[in-house]
């Protein structure tokens, strides 16, 4: 393709270009940014623009690509414009109608994990609470698909839109034992469950300035925000978690980086308590695990 000045733009001086605009416009990881956005409009892997170096781009390429550098100067997460993510190293379908899965929710993953391996018991039934892309529920039942645990996982949300990307992520994956349902918390949930996992909205009112721009602007609100101090869930959770959760069973929730003394008071009102915490990458509290 020339450009008007008659330049011919090829992969390489479109992956420099990009990356210096990126770092101009203050995009963390500017480099990494620019190839994978000129990757998903070649359809090739980022290695393979290596390959492509000196290869003039397309008309047709080179202005999809100019439109996706456009979106994402503006701060508009990269995850969406791509349509995928990585989660528990699994590739996963997302879009504006779902939270973008968070490295800090495998930390849930991993004790819900360790939690069943450390069992003796073979047959689980699991639900989770606002599930977004389905992330924690295909993290789980992939760890265990060559185990001799029979798991059998609920998944909720109260999106439809949500839901469909979730069906859209267990149907490319193949995965059979997981269930969805449109509820409300515990709305259209009629069985009871050995473990209640959920990482829901937690960020508070208040927290809302300090969020940047990319997350604020452009992931769903109903999936971010909750009252009372960003607690509202695990209260509503923890209210009627009795009549959904079998004898000795377990609550995992993710959590706020503040919110562990908060959550100790209302399980406490509840008839729970905190039996374990696992830190995050920076020490934060960020999961807790509850029981009666
Ligand atoms: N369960 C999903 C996740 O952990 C969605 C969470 C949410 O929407 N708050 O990423």
């Amino acid at each position: 393709m020339k450009s008007k000045d008659n330049k011919i733009w090829t992969v390489k001086d479109v992956l420099f270009w990009t990356s210096d605009y990126f770092s101009e416009k203050d995009i963390p990881s500017p480099h990494l940014n620019a190839e994978l956005l000129i990757a998903h409009v070649l359809k090739c892997s980022r290695l393979d623009l290596y390959m492509k170096y000196d290869r003039p781009l397309a008309e047709k390429d080179l202005s999809h690509i100019k439109k996706l550098i456009k979106s994402r100067a503006s701060h508009y997460p990269i995850q969406y414009l791509l349509g995928t993510t990585e989660f528990y190293g699994i590739p996963l379908f997302v879009d504006e109608g779902v939270l973008i899965p968070r490295s800090e929710t495998e930390i849930l993953v991993d004790a819900v994990i360790s939690y069943i391996k450390q069992s003796d018991q073979k047959s689980w039934t699991i639900l989770d609470i606002g599930t977004g892309t389905c992330n924690i529920p295909i993290s789980i039942s992939n760890s265990f698909k060559d185990s001799e645990k029979e798991i059998h996982i609920v998944a909720t949300d109260i999106s439809e839109r949500a839901l469909q990307l979730a069906k859209k992520n267990i149907d490319n994956l193949k995965i059979q034992n997981i269930s969805l349902v449109q509820s409300d918390i515990f709305d259209k949930v009629t069985v009871t469950f050995d473990c209640i996992i959920s990482n829901p909205p937690y960020i508070s009112e208040r927290e809302f300035k300090e969020l940047p721009a990319e997350v604020s602007e452009h992931e769903p609100k109903e999936a971010l925000f909750a009252k009372e101090d960003g607690l509202e869930f695990y209260h509503k959770i923890l209210l009627n978690a009795d009549k959904f959760l079998k004898e000795n069973g377990q609550i995992f929730f993710e959590i706020g980086a503040y919110q562990k003394d908060g959550i100790s008071k209302l399980a406490e009102q509840c008839n729970y308590k905190i039996i374990d915490t696992k830190k995050d990458y920076n020490d934060f509290d960020r999961v807790v695990i509850l029981k009666k």
